[in-house]
Formats: C-alpha cells, sequence, structure tokens
C-alpha cells in the first residue's frame, strides 16, 4: 500500500506542464485550503471571485463556475511551483482562528465554535491532542485484552494496544479482516461514503480509484493495514466468540472461542472489547415455502459467486442499499430482473457515486499539504449533523399525512421527487411505485448516479411492490395470484440489526447475561459499558450507528481513544475493574431515548426499518452530531465510572 505521510508531503518532481495539468482535475475548493497553508496568506479564501457558493454531499467544486475555477487554479500554480521549488518550505500553520474561516470557506456556512475542536484534530493541529495515556507503552503482559471481530473498528482497537505495549488477541469468524468488507462480494458492493473519509484518519489513502470504493479495494485496505501495524500474529481467524464470562473474584474475563475445525479454546482476559459489527448477521425473510424453491439462492452477503447469472430469470427480494447496487450492476447479463420492493427508497443524487478519481486529486492528495485533510472535511462537514436540524421532527409541524416532519424535511422531500421525476417523469406508473409514503430521509437514505432509477427502465427490469404469498419451485408468487418465474433468487433482505452482540453469550457480575439486562432495550453508555459489565466496552455498540451522514470510521477512532484510557486508567492505578455507574447509565440513556424520539427515523409514519425493533423502538442510531460525540469520547469523566 502507498501512503504518504499524513499531511501530503511527498515531495513534487513533477514538471510545469504536468502540474498545471493535473489542477485541471483538483477540487478547488479544497485546492485554495491548501493554498493558505503552503503561502501563509488567507487571502485565498477571501476574495469574493475565485469563492465555493455552496456545500453539497459529495459535490466537490463547491458550485463554483468554470472561469472561477480556472482563474484559481491560474491564481494557484506559481505558487506551487515556487513551493516545489523551495524543496517544499511551509509557513507556520494558521491559527485556530483562519482555521475557523476556512471551514466556512469550504462549508459556505458559519462555523460554531464548538466544532473548531474536531477539525483541528482531523487536520493534527490541535496542541492539546488527545490527553497522554498515564501508563507509558510498555509491556503489559499481564493484561491480556481479547477484541472481538476484526472489522474496521476490531483492527483499530489492535493498532492502539500494539502502540500501548498491551498483549491482544483478535477473534474473528471470518478468514481475514475487514469485516463487512471481507463478507460482502455481491455485485455492485461499495462504499457510500466517500472513500477519502471512509478510512482511518491516521492512514489515509491517495490511491482510491473511485470516489466511493468498491468492495475490493476496501477489503484490500484493511488487509494492507493489518500488515503494516503488525497485527496478523494477533489474529485468530475463522474463529468465533461463543460466550465471554465475568469471574468476579479473579476480575477476569473467559473467553470461549470455537475454531472452524470445532476446536473449543479459553482465552483469559482483563479486558475485552466487542467490535462485532450490527449488519453482518444475514436476516432470510419470513416468507412461507422459502425452502421449496428448486434454483440456487442465497442471501445477498452469501453470494454464490459459483453460480452464473448471465441469461437468468433473475429475482431480487429486497431493495434497500444493498438491492439498490446488485439491481444495476447485473440488470444487462441476466434475461429477465425481477425486484421484489416492499417499501419504496428515498435517494437523493450522488453524480460522483461511480466515478473515478482523476490522477489530479490523487496528485494533490499526495503533495499539497493538507489537501487531503481538507478534502475529507468537505466530505465530512456536509454529513456532521452540526445541529441535526434536518431529521429533527418539528412539533408544530402538521405530520398527519406522515410525508413530513417539519418545512425542512418537506422542502428535502421536494428535493428528492424532483431528482426522481427529472428521470422517470415520462412513465408516471414507475414514478408512483418508487415514491415512498413516509418522510424523507425516514430510513437509509441512498445514493443514486442514476443508474438504479436507470435500471428500472429497462424493458427486461421489473419493479414488483406486491406483496410476496409464498416462495415456490419455479419462483416467487405475489398476493395477486402471479407466479414471477425464476431461475435463481437472492435475498438482499438486511441483518438481524438490533440484536447486538448476538449470539455471544455475555455473562456479567452476579452471572446475570447482557441479553437478560438489556431485554429488547439495548444501551450502553456513550454506546460504549454497561454496568455490571466490567472492563468490556463495545465498539459500534447500541446507539452509535449513523443514519445522518458521517463516517463509522470516525465513530471507532472516538471510541478506541476512550477505550484505550480507561484501559490505562485501569494499568496504570492498578485497579480491577471499571464501568460505569448505574446512575450515570441511566441518565444517558433518558436523555438519548428523548433525542433519539424527536427524530425522523422513529417517526411513526416510517415503518419496515431495520433501525426500529419490534416494538417500534430505535436502540441502534446515534441522535448526537460528530463533533459532540467526538468531544464527549475525547476523555472519559471517571466521576461517572465505578472503579474497583
Ligand atoms: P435493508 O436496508 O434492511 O434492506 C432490506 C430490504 O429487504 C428492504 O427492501 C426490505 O423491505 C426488504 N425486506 C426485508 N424483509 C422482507 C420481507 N420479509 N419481505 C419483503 N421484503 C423484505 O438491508 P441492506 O440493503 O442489506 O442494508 C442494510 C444496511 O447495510 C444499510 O442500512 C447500510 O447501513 C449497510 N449497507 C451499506 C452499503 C453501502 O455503504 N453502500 C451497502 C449495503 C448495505 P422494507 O424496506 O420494506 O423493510
Amino acid at each position: 500500500m502507498s501512503t504518504p505521510d499524513l499531511f501530503g508531503r511527498t515531495p513534487i518532481t513533477d514538471d510545469d506542464e504536468t502540474i498545471a495539468r493535473l489542477l485541471d482535475d483538483v477540487s478547488v475548493p479544497t485546492l485554495l485550503c491548501a493554498m493558505v497553508h503552503i503561502t501563509g496568506d488567507p487571502a485565498w479564501i477571501r476574495d469574493e471571485e475565485i469563492k465555493p457558493q455552496g456545500l453539497f454531499l459529495n459535490i466537490y467544486d463547491g458550485f463554483m463556475s468554470p472561469e472561477a475555477q480556472a482563474e484559481a487554479r491560474a491564481r494557484a500554480l506559481p505558487h506551487i511551483l515556487a513551493f516545489r521549488d523551495s524543496g517544499g518550505e511551509l509557513p507556520p500553520p494558521p491559527s485556530a482562528e483562519l482555521v475557523q474561516e476556512m471551514m466556512a470557506f469550504i462549508g459556505c456556512a458559519e462555523i460554531p465554535d464548538d466544532t473548531v475542536p474536531m477539525m483541528l484534530s482531523e487536520l493534527n493541529l490541535d496542541a492539546e491532542g488527545v490527553p497522554s495515556p498515564e501508563a507509558p507503552p510498555v509491556a503489559h503482559s499481564d493484561f491480556p485484552v481479547v477484541v472481538i471481530g476484526c472489522g474496521q473498528s476490531g483492527l483499530l482497537a489492535g493498532i492502539r494496544l500494539r502502540e500501548a505495549g498491551i498483549p491482544f488477541t483478535i477473534i474473528d469468524k471470518n478468514a481475514g479482516p475487514g469485516g463487512t468488507w471481507w463478507e460482502n462480494s455481491y455485485p455492485g458492493a461499495r462504499v457510500d461514503v466517500g472513500s477519502h473519509f471512509y478510512c482511518y484518519s491516521f492512514e489515509p489513502a491517495d490511491h482510491w480509484t473511485e470516489y466511493f470504493s468498491q468492495h475490493a479495494e476496501l477489503r484490500d485496505y484493511f488487509v494492507g493495514v493489518m500488515h503494516k501495524y503488525g497485527i496478523d500474529e494477533h489474529c485468530r481467524f475463522e474463529t468465533e466468540v461463543e460466550a465471554a464470562t465475568y469471574d468476579e473474584a479473579a476480575g477476569t474475563w473467559t473467553v470461549r472461542v470455537r475454531a472452524a475445525d470445532g476446536t473449543v479454546d479459553e482465552l483469559p482476559a482483563r479486558a475485552v472489547i466487542s467490535a462485532v459489527g450490527s449488519l453482518n448477521r444475514p436476516k432470510l425473510p419470513d416468507i412461507p415455502g422459502i425452502d421449496d424453491f428448486d434454483g440456487p439462492s442465497f442471501h445477498s452477503i452469501r453470494w454464490d459467486h459459483s453460480v452464473d447469472v448471465t441469461g437468468t430469470r433473475f429475482a431480487l427480494v429486497g431493495a434497500g442499499a444493498t438491492g439498490f447496487q446488485i439491481a444495476p450492476t447485473i440488470a444487462d447479463q441476466v434475461e429477465q430482473l425481477n425486484v421484489f420492493q416492499r417499501t419504496a427508497q428515498w435517494m437523493f443524487p450522488n453524480p460522483n457515486y461511480h466515478e473515478p478519481v482523476p490522477d489530479g486529486m490523487k496528485w494533490a492528495i499526495r503533495h499539497l499539504p493538507y489537501f487531503g485533510r481538507w478534502f475529507r472535511f468537505l466530505i465530512l462537514w456536509p454529513g456532521a449533523g452540526v445541529d441535526l436540524s434536518g431529521p429533527r421532527i418539528d412539533p408544530d409541524w402538521d405530520d398527519s399525512d406522515g410525508l413530513a416532519v417539519s418545512q425542512r424535511n418537506k422542502s428535502t422531500r421536494d428535493f428528492f421527487l424532483g431528482f426522481m421525476a427529472e428521470q422517470i417523469g415520462d412513465d408516471p406508473d414507475l414514478l408512483a411505485k418508487i415514491t415512498p409514503d413516509y418522510p424523507a430521509t425516514g430510513k437509509r437514505t441512498l445514493q443514486d448516479n442514476g443508474s438504479w432509477l436507470g435500471c428500472l427502465k429497462k424493458d427486461n427490469v421489473d419493479l414488483i411492490r406486491t406483496g410476496i404469498e409464498r416462495i415456490e419451485a419455479g419462483g416467487i408468487r405475489t398476493t395477486d395470484g402471479v407466479l414471477h418465474e425464476a431461475d435463481v433468487i437472492c435475498y438482499a433482505t438486511g441483518f438481524r440489526h438490533n440484536d447486538f452482540l448476538w449470539p455471544m453469550e455475555i455473562t456479567g457480575r452476579n452471572g446475570q447475561t447482557l441479553r437478560a439486562f438489556w431485554g429488547d432495550e439495548p444501551a450502553a453508555y456513550l454506546g460504549i459499558t454497561m454496568p455490571g459489565f466490567p472492563n468490556l466496552f463495545c465498539m459500534y455498540g447500541p446507539g452509535t450507528n449513523l443514519a445522518s451522514g458521517g463516517s463509522l470510521i470516525f465513530h471507532s477512532e472516538c471510541q478506541i481513544t476512550y477505550i484505550m484510557q480507561c484501559i490505562d486508567k485501569l494499568i496504570a492505578n492498578d485497579l480491577t475493574s471499571i464501568e460505569p455507574t448505574s446512575d450515570a447509565y441511566d441518565t444517558y440513556v433518558t436523555e438519548y431515548r428523548d433525542e433519539i424520539g424527536q427524530m425522523v427515523w422513529s417517526h411513526w409514519a416510517v415503518k419496515n426499518t431495520h433501525y426500529k425493533n419490534a416494538k417500534g423502538d430505535i436502540h441502534t442510531l446515534s441522535p448526537w452530531p460528530l463533533h459532540v460525540y467526538q468531544s464527549w469520547t475525547r476523555a472519559p469523566d471517571f466521576e461517572k465510572f465505578e472503579l474497583g
């Protein structure tokens, strides 16, 4: 893997002409911020002539006119050449005030003061940084840690534990790292958070070939990171954790694991970090006759690559984030594609969804100081949910039609509908079929560059909104009595998202299991710890999934910063246990439920969503803006913990 140092400081060796050509590809608002670093002159972001006009998720040019962009590039070129010729000398970094002004420049809006620390640490400019651990990074051989899962969060935990000299073992049921990116290999699988943000902040990649990477590239990234940080030797792959039990007298966990060959082992641990993810246990639909089908059938996460779908009659059950990606990818390969969609989905336009990263962007990330960091900000900011007013329910809004939860939400609905109608408007029947009857952004909003809607218009593709009655040997029968013949069925029907840490049996103090403690209301203090379960830490735990934007890797970095300080506390003070007080837990959970209940995802009109449990409550999603969650997890408040 080729990674530059943190700030894109690989020396520039290209000639003038090449640099001028490469600049044609770059995001100009990002370039202008990098120019402030390169020249030390804030004038780059204070000139009305070369100013971005707006910021929208995944739009990189700030809606600047081609003329303004050309002017900005022309002005930047001689300074970049001078920077090259000077050997890459940089003036002193911008002040926090100037960084805030730069954020406002890219964001095209006022930037609240309390979001600046997040950006300073994104730029690695904050002098304070993360508080240094109390314990020095010497080998703590008497403090073994078991990490469950080697997806993005477990791998990250391994990196931090190794840095701290803490012995650890990572257990993963898969044969390699990357979690969801190891397991999902269905056609079209790709991330829908921009790749330059969907990566570790300390391991930025300059090599992404597409703005939204496909699964193999992401899998390779995680494999590369694992090797680079020497984590492989700590991993036990193709092994599942069955149970973890806390021994109060000894203050240790015993983690029972089963390898693929059936061998059972018990690992002692002073702390356990669950990094298991919550979108990897497939949920097959409860449809009668599912075992009666004659042909091959599989869940999307178990895509059967031995089945050649060419020329087949293909039935795709489910059209959420996964189905949205599969259908356009296979539509031209199959003879007939029937997409069975129970609930219509909201989507917004993302013209860059399948676009390659041009050479100039890769070059700028590699060579221009802070360019990659500001590009990350440009992707991060529109989804950071600074005030979360978008998804918030307005209590004074008349929502009796169930179509919107606020004026702003109604405008979003109109905008999304406009995009959909633009492409489907010539087919009113299809437009009616794809129009959701619940508020915009109420479920996970999907992104389309035209490939999904274009796919639905193909002659060999049918979107079937009639309910499924049963599966038969020859295909799928809908409730109108029609048999839709099929050769292959794929169930893109999602995951057991509400069953946190399932199917492991976790037993804490007094023999209480986590499942009994939670019932059907899983929760954790800051999404990380639970009273009665000492030294057990969750990454991507209850209440930390993101529906408003952001990246789960960002969240994982927040969580591991926090967890490592808890572990340091135990080691430095020779403590046995740490767990949140019941008070801290209850107060947090009350605030969480109050907040999540005010969000569109909880609205009564949003049905059939994997974010809600069987009772219709949400315990999965975070209602907190990214910078708020980061500030809470920057350092634990040990007053909120029982230390033993
Ligand atoms: P999903 O969003 O839960 O969608 C499941 C689909 O199956 C929905 O269309 C659902 O219909 C349908 N379905 C479920 N049970 C059914 C039943 N009994 N009968 C008929 N239809 C049924 O699952 P997913 O698409 O796998 O996505 C899950 C999550 O994975 C996403 O929210 C996202 O977090 C992640 N993901 C991300 C990406 C990405 O980054 N690009 C890609 C894939 C997945 P209803 O809508 O009516 O429930």
